[in-house]
């Protein structure tokens, strides 16, 4: 079981500007790759629109996760955000997470900045490590 999440730095701010852009709910969405490396974005519709709850849309949840498919690509992580911090898992991720495979990414808002913690919710909650790959400097 992997400890690990790995983002590109790129993609890292992009989720950093969708969850800013919407502070009065909770974004989420599917993050897509191979293994335990994420490369692709795919947002989905907060059907609950609160900011202390999220529920994916469903028709947007199953187009998402046909590109990933079509794509090449795994489902990597689920992402979501607390406008309101804290940047951990609360009682009811654990308890609506269908998703133990996955790895699980929350940006919180905490002392007016967007923390990032990447875990694991197979039952229990699970710290991973996240790990930010750099952009190739174009050489
Ligand atoms: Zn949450």
């Amino acid at each position: 079981m992997p400890g690990v999440l790995r983002l590109p730095a790129r993609l890292l701010n992009d989720l950093r500007a969708e969850a800013a852009a919407r502070p009065d709910e909770e974004v989420c969405g599917l993050l897509a790759g191979h293994g335990d490396t994420a490369d692709t974005r795919l947002p989905v519709e907060n059907a609950l629109h609160s900011p202390h709850a999220f529920d994916m849309e469903p028709a947007g949840l199953i187009d998402a996760m046909r590109r990933i498919r079509e794509s090449g690509r795994e489902l990597v992580a689920i992402y979501h955000s607390h406008p309101h911090g804290p940047a951990y898992p609360s009682a009811t991720d654990v308890a609506a997470n269908q998703y133990p495979e996955a790895a699980h990414l929350i940006l919180a808002r905490e002392a007016g900045e967007w923390r990032v913690r990447a875990f694991r919710l197979d039952g229990e909650i699970a710290k991973l490590d996240l790990v930010v790959l750099q952009d190739s400097a174009g050489g």
